[in-house]
Order: C-alpha cells, then structure tokens, then sequence
C-alpha cells in the first residue's frame, strides 16, 4: 500500500473554512470541458495539470490535450496506467501514477494562468445502490471547484509535488512552473472571478438535472424491477396446477427477487393453531426453519393481519412495542429466527384468508420496508392466491371427473347386468306362461313344471329388485340407522332360523354355533345384522353340498370389536377373487350357467351394512373346493358412550372412496 495521500484531503486540510461538495460525473465533464476551453480560447500560457483515475477516461480527452500541449509549455498530464499509457514527455509531460496511489480514486484539474486561475479536485464517493453502478454518469464525486487563485495554487503545488515523485526528472521544468506563476507566493486580494456566480448557477442546473434524470432512471428501474418479479412469478405459476409446486417456485423467485434473508409462504385458513413451514427460501448462513410449526392463533401479528386483511411491515422489531411486549410468542420467535425487519402479507382469495408470505431480514442492520415493496409483495399475494384456487379447482375438476367417469361406468354396467339379470328370467316367465296358454293338451306334470319354474324365476326376479333396491339405498345413505344394544346370540339364532324355513324342506349342511354364552353385547341395527349373517349364512348353505358343515363362531378380536365368522367346508373360492366376490353381481358361474341361484349382490349389500358401523368384512379360502371363511367386526356396546355409527356424512364418504 501506497503511503501517498489524497489531494482532495490536503487541499480540504489547507483551507479549512471550504465545504466540499457533491458532483455527479456529468457535471464534472461538464466543468472540466470548460476549464479546457478557456485555455484554449484564451492565448495565454496556462500551467494546466489533469489528473485521470484511469489511462481509459485520459484517452477520451487526449485530442484535448494535444491541442491545449500545443498552446501551452506546462502541461502535466497524470493517469493510472492500462495499456500504453507511461511516464513520457511528448507534447506535453505524462505521469503514470502507481494503482495503490489515491489519484486512482480522484479527479483533478488545474489551471493557473497569469490573469485568471481555476481548480477542481474531487474523490469519488463509492456508489449507494445499484441504479448507480450502472448509471455511469451518475458516478458522484466530493470536492472542491473554485476560481479562487490561493486554492488554485495550493492544488497545483500538492500535484506537481506528486509529479514529482514519480517522475523526479521533472525537477528543473516543475521550478519553472512555480517561479512562473508564483505558486509559493501568498495570494494578497483575490481578483475578481466574476465567472463564478454565473458557473455556479449553471452547475446547479446542470445537476438538478443530473438528479431528476436519475430519480426517473430509478423509477424505471423499480417498475422493471416489479414487472420482471411478476413476470417471472406468473410464468412459474403458470408452469403448474400443482399447489405445491407453485408455492415453491414463489418463494423462490420471492426471495431472489427482493434479496430478503428468508422469505416464507405457508398455507393457513383464519382459525389454524399453527402452520407447517413448507416452503422456505433462505440466503446462505440463514438458519432454516422449514418443518417447524409457526404460531398463528396466539401470534399477536398474524391476528392482526387477519383482522385487518391488510399486511403488517415492521422495520426494526427491537423499536416495535407488539414484539417486545409480548414475551410468550413474538419475542421468542424474533430471537429464534434473528429477524432484524418483518413483512407479512396475507394470501387472500376474495376475502378467504389461503396463506401467508413473509419477508425476514435478519442480519445487520434494520431495513425500512419501502411502500412500493410492500404493494409488489401484495400484488404478487393476490397472484399467489389466485393460482392457488384455480389449482384447487383443476383438482377438484379432476376428482370429480374421475368419480363421474367411474359412476357412468357403474351405471352403465348397472344397466347392461340388471337388464340381462331381469330379461333372463322374464323370458323364461314368458315361454312358461306362453306354453301354458297355446297348448292345452299339455299333460297335468308339465304344466306343473312350467307354473313351479315361472313362479321360480319371477321370485328370481323379485329377490333381485329388491337387492337392486338394498344397495341403492345404502350407497345413497338414505336410510334410517336404529342402533341399539343388541345380543349377538339371538340374532346369529333368528338367521339360522330364517334358512331353514327357506330351506323347505331341501337338504342343508349341518350348521353349528361356536361362541361363548357370556360374549357382550354389540352395537348395531338389529334388523340390519340379521342382513348380513342371514346372506352369509345362505351363501355358505349355497356352496357347501348336504354333507357339508357350516359354522358360525365368534370372538373379542378387543375390548372394543367382535369378529363373526361365518365358515363352511364346500366350494371354496380362487385366492385371487377373494376381493371380487364383493363386488356388485360378482358370480362365479356367471348369469346363464348359474346352479345355486342369487343375485350376485348379497356380499355388496353385506359390505355397505357392515362399513355403516365402521366394522370390517373379508374372505379367506385356500381354494377351489377348501371351503371359505367370511368375516365381519362389529362393534361392542359400550355403556354411557356416545353412538359409534358413523354419521350420513361419514358414511356418504366411505360409499365414494370405493
Ligand atoms: P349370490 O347371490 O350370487 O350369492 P353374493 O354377492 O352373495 O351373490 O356372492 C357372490 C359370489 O361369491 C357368489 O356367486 C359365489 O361365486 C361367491 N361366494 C359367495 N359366498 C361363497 C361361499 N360361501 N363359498 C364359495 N363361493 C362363495
């Protein structure tokens, strides 16, 4: 490091009476231009040194020089070298200063000729903001310009001493400049610079308007700044109907796009305990807090923003009474998250509260939260909400269609079975009652034959619409639930009693109970449970021949369950239908081959009525001739405990999860 000092510092030191001033660029060009053109318009012999910060910003002047060289015999020419610029005497005298020297920091310019003498000498302020740095004639820099012969000769004392210092060769010519002009002599009554108040004045000029073009620039910079941010969120929002995935790209661009520490959107609605922290962005060295449950009913600001619908900035939390008086949430959670400066703004779709999105500073010093952030933040709230609804509803579109998809398939099944399930045995009702009717010859034995079959298959048919409608009461959920503390014996009982008037006299397995006498009581519509043990009951009689057992058992599968099986040693079913008997007008056999009769909606019917009160039903069979085992769980009674029947709702649920 250099140990030169600044000329801007030494002159300031030597009077110091002068308040330096701000220049933008411009108005140095300005001003340096027209130091230039005086000596070139005046014909005297000016002693004129120009210090560049860089070999570039000399180049752009050189023409300048070559010609001000050729008028006058003192001229010092000083910059930082890039390429070619070096310590040479041409036209005039050049001096490459070293890049550790605070000349690359400074502008200079120096005139003193014999009737008139100006001086400029100014360091460059180090730029604020990035409008800034890349508005180049926005460049500032703090000094002094005056006319004044003292300072003037100061200056140029302090500069040729530099010139002197790298290049010691000039020593005899920098004498000459100082006897010339007399740069040691005291400056008795300065002359008359009447230049001055009228440069002033243009200087003014020339930088309220360096100032308004800026302040333009600025805007524009912040209105491109606000559309590319909403540009860049409504592109990603619009790359995705999935809400997660549109929160995620948001945060992203959020927090990129306004250079926050951490930037958070959460999903809430107005009455949530907390929210999981599921999208998060942070700068590096930020502490991350996604997973973390963030308070939101007893968290004094988001009530606030809730109540309010309106967003809640906070510049610095250590100076926001909220937060320090309120020792249990916000004060705890600033010191946790280090948050130095706090937006919060609400998600809302037409005044329903979705989400949140926060902006955290946390390192440093407090930021004051500008007003057209805070509106950009909120408009890309209301963008952020927008998708979030049409997210939802392309999802719930979806579901939907799905669900009508799958009930126009049921229906049109529903159609195709019931009308082939009905038309069968219509038709035999028809060539039986035909046949009855044209032939009268026809012997006593047939005509008992065909009046036994038609009235077979019109029960056929009455069982199957009455099972039609079964199922389609309990899928719909209309129908009146009558729970009550029920014994299992006596049910299992009136079942077994109903098969065997059914039976007519045919042939059954044998049928045995296996249950303890002391089981408890269970919880169920009696009328619904003989249901399902009564279509068990009659498929294990079905498919198991005369030699056959049949068994139903029972027992505590816990406290709070019983487990019903009803077992049998006949048919058996292939392990992989055991899931398919279930399913509406699911026979083995198939309509037309059908020899055990049914309609092939007992097990569906028995399904819907054992879901009702939350229980479960299955199959189990080894296989083709193994015999099955069906079970079902039911509910045990428990004393002075609410109803476990599921409600309507509930049940409406569990028929379209299906
Ligand atoms: P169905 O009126 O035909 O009995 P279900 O819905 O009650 O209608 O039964 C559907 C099908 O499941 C039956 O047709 C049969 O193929 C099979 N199934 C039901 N119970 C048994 C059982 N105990 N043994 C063997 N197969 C059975």
């Amino acid at each position: 490091m250099s140990n030169l000092s600044s000329v801007v510092t030494e002159v300031l030191q030597s009077f110091p009476e002068k308040r330096p001033q701000l220049y933008f660029k411009s108005s140095l060009i300005a001003l340096s231009h027209a130091m230039e053109d005086q000596v070139l318009a005046a014909g005297e012999d000016a002693l004129v040194i120009a210090s560049f910060q860089r070999e570039k910003f000399y180049k752009q002047e050189a023409h300048r020089y070559l010609k001000i060289g050729q008028k006058c015999s003192q001229v010092y020419v000083l910059a930082a070298p890039e390429s070619d610029f070096d310590n040479s005497s041409e036209v005039y005298e050049k001096v490459a200063f070293s890049l550790d020297d605070p000349l690359t920091q400074e502008w200079h310019l120096v005139v003193i000729a014999p009737n008139y003498t100006s001086c400029l000498v100014c360091r460059e302020k180090t730029c604020i903001d990035a409008v800034e740095a890349v508005m180049d004639n926005s460049r500032r820099f703090e000094g002094i310009w005056t006319c004044e012969q003292k300072v003037s000769k100061k200056a140029a004392m302090i500069l040729l001493q530099r010139i002197l210092h790298y290049r010691p060769e000039l020593s005899e010519k920098v004498k000459r400049a100082i006897t010339t002009y007399c740069l040691q002599e005291e400056v008795e009554t300065e002359r008359e610079t009447n230049s001055d108040p009228f440069v002033q004045r243009l200087l003014t000029y020339l930088q309220a308007g360096q100032y308004k073009l800026m302040k333009a620039y600025r805007q524009l910079a912040a209105k491109e700044k606000k559309e590319r941010l909403l540009n860049s969120v409504t592109t990603a929002i619009r790359h995705s109907m999935d809400p997660d995935e549109i929160l995620r790209l948001c945060v992203e661009k959020l927090g990129e796009g306004f250079g926050v520490c951490r930037c958070l959107i959460y999903r809430c609605q107005e009455e949530d305990t907390e929210a999981e922290i599921q999208h998060e962005f942070i700068r590096e060295g930020v502490t991350s807090i996604k997973g973390y449950l963030w308070p939101l009913r007893d968290n004094p600001l988001f009530r606030e923003v809730v109540a309010q619908r309106e967003s809640v900035s906070i510049d610095d939390v250590k100076a926001d009474a909220r937060i320090q008086t309120d020792t249990k949430v916000l004060l705890p959670l600033v010191n946790s998250c280090c948050l130095v400066s706090w937006l919060i703004v609400p998600i809302l779709y037409q005044g329903k509260l979705l989400g949140m999105i926060e902006l955290h500073h946390c390192r440093g010093n407090p930021i004051s939260w500008k007003p057209e952030d805070i509106a950009l933040v909120n408009t890309i709230a209301t963008q952020v909400g927008v998708a979030l609804i049409q997210a939802e509803s392309y999802a719930h579109l979806e579901e939907l269609n799905e669900q009508l998809e799958a009930l126009d398939r049921t229906r049109s099944n529903l159609v195709a079975i019931t009308g082939h399930e009905l038309r069968t045995p219509l038709s035999t009702i028809q060539v039986c009652l035909e046949s009855l009717a044209n032939e009268p010859d026809m012997s006593e034995e047939l005509k008992q034959v065909m009046l036994s079959t038609a009235l077979h298959d019109a029960e056929r048919m009455r069982q199957l619409i009455q099972d039609f409608l079964t199922l389609s009461q309990l899928e719909s959920g209309n129908i009146q639930w009558h729970p009550e503390p029920l014994s299992l014996q006596e049910c299992i009982a009136l079942s077994i009693s109903q098969i065997r008037s059914r039976a007519k006299g045919n042939s059954l397995p044998q049928i045995i109970t296996d249950f303890d006498s002391s089981l408890p009581l269970v919880q169920a519509d009696g009328e619904w449970l003989v249901e399902v043990l009564s279509k068990l009951l009659d498929n294990a009689c079905k498919f198991t021949n005369g030699n056959g057992v049949v068994t139903i058992s029972v027992r505590e599968r816990d406290s709070q369950t019983l487990e019903v099986t009803v077992a049998d040693n006949g048919r058996g079913i292939e392990p992989e239908l055991l899931d398919k008997v279930f399913e509406r007008f699911y026979q083995e056999e198939g309509a037309l081959r059908r020899s055990k009769g049914g309609t092939g909606l007992g097990l569906a019917i028995c399904r819907q009525i054992v879901n009702t009160w939350g229980g479960e039903i299955w199959a189990e069979s080894k296989g083709k001739n193994q015999g099955s085992a069906f079970h079902f769980t039911i509910p045990i009674y428990q004393e002075n405990s609410p109803l476990k029947i599921a409600n309507k709702k509930n049940r409406k649920k569990q028929n379209s999860n299906r």
